[in-house]
C-alpha cells in the first residue's frame, strides 16, 4: 500500500497524472480562475457616450478593466476616436462588434434593422471583410492583434449559413447572448454566454456574481446603456453597487477583460486535456 501522507505534493501530482486523475481534479478545482473562485467580465456594447462618461471613470477609479464592443460606424465611435484610444491605453479591451452592426431583419421585433445593414442582404464574404476591417480599425487605435468579438444582436448566421467557424482564426473568442454561466472546462469559446442587463437592481447583479462564486463559473455581464442612452439600460447606482462588490471581493473574483479570460480558458483547457 502507498502511504499518501508521506508523499510530497509534487509526487502526488505526478501520481495523479500517471493515474489519469488530472481531469477529475480540475473538475473539482475550487479556484480555477488564477487561484480565484470565479471570473467576471464586464462587457459594454455599441460604443455609447455613457461608456466613456459613466462606466470608464468608475472602472478606472477602482482599477477594474472592461471590454468595450465597438461598431466603427456608430456616432459616438466616430465622434470620439481619441477617447476610445485613451480607453485602450488604460488597459481596457476594444472588442470587435463589426463596422455596421448587421443583424437579421426578418425576426420579430427587428423592424429597426435598416435594409442596408440587414444580415439577410449580406454575402458571407462581405460580412467577413467587414469584420476584418473592424479589426484593422481597432488595431490602429490599440496596436493589438489579439481581441474578441461580439455577435451583433447575437446573430450567428446569414440565412442558414453560420459564420462562427469562419472567424475562429480572427479572434481569441466570441461572446454570445445566451444567459448562462459556465465552468472553465465547459466553455464554448466561440459562443460564450452573457447576461444581458436591463433594469436589474444592484442586489440582483450581485446575486449573479455570488452564483458564479458558488459554481466556480465564468460570468459575463452584457451592458448597453449605463445611466441612459439606450433602451437596454442599467442604472448608475446598480452598476456602481456591482463594481464595488467586485472590488471588495477581489480575493474570490477575477475581474478582467474578456480577451484575457478567454486566453486563460484556452490555455487551461489545453493543459488539462
Ligand atoms: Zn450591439
Amino acid at each position: 500500500m502507498l502511504k499518501l501522507k508521506n508523499l510530497s505534493f509534487l509526487q502526488i501530482s505526478a501520481l495523479n497524472f500517471l493515474l489519469g486523475f488530472g481531469s477529475t481534479m480540475n473538475a473539482q478545482d475550487k479556484s480555477p480562475w488564477q487561484g480565484k473562485a470565479c471570473a467576471v467580465s464586464l462587457t459594454y456594447d455599441d460604443a455609447l457616450n455613457v461608456h466613456l462618461d459613466n462606466a470608464i471613470p468608475l472602472l478606472d477609479s477602482l482599477g477594474l478593466k472592461g471590454t468595450f464592443y465597438l461598431s466603427g460606424y456608430f456616432p459616438a465611435f466616430r465622434a470620439r476616436v481619441a477617447d476610445w484610444k485613451a480607453v485602450a491605453d488604460k488597459g481596457h479591451e476594444l472588442g470587435n462588434h463589426t463596422l455596421f452592426h448587421p443583424c437579421t431583419g426578418k425576426l420579430p421585433g427587428r423592424e429597426w434593422v435598416p435594409p442596408d445593414y440587414d444580415l439577410g442582404n449580406y454575402t458571407m464574404q462581405r460580412l467577413l471583410d467587414e469584420i476584418r476591417m473592424a479589426n484593422t480599425l481597432l488595431e490602429a487605435l490599440d496596436s493589438k492583434t489579439q481581441r474578441t468579438f461580439a455577435y451583433p444582436c447575437g446573430d450567428m448566421k446569414i440565412g442558414d449559413s453560420s459564420y462562427v467557424d469562419k472567424i475562429r482564426n480572427d479572434f481569441v473568442a466570441a461572446r454570445g447572448v445566451k444567459s448562462e454561466m459556465s465552468r472553465i472546462n465547459e466553455i464554448d469559446l466561440f459562443n460564450v454566454g452573457a447576461y444581458m442587463i436591463n433594469g436589474q437592481s444592484g442586489a440582483e447583479l450581485i446575486d449573479l456574481v455570488k452564483q458564479a462564486i458558488k459554481s466556480n463559473a465564468l460570468l459575463v455581464f452584457l451592458f448597453h446603456g449605463v445611466g441612459g442612452e439606450h433602451s437596454l439600460n442599467v442604472s448608475l447606482s446598480a452598476h456602481r453597487e456591482l463594481l464595488l462588490f467586485l472590488k471588495q471581493n477581489e480575493k474570490d473574483i477575477w475581474t478582467a477583460p474578456f480577451v484575457d479570460i478567454a486566453e486563460y480558458v484556452r490555455q487551461y483547457n489545453r493543459g488539462s486535456r
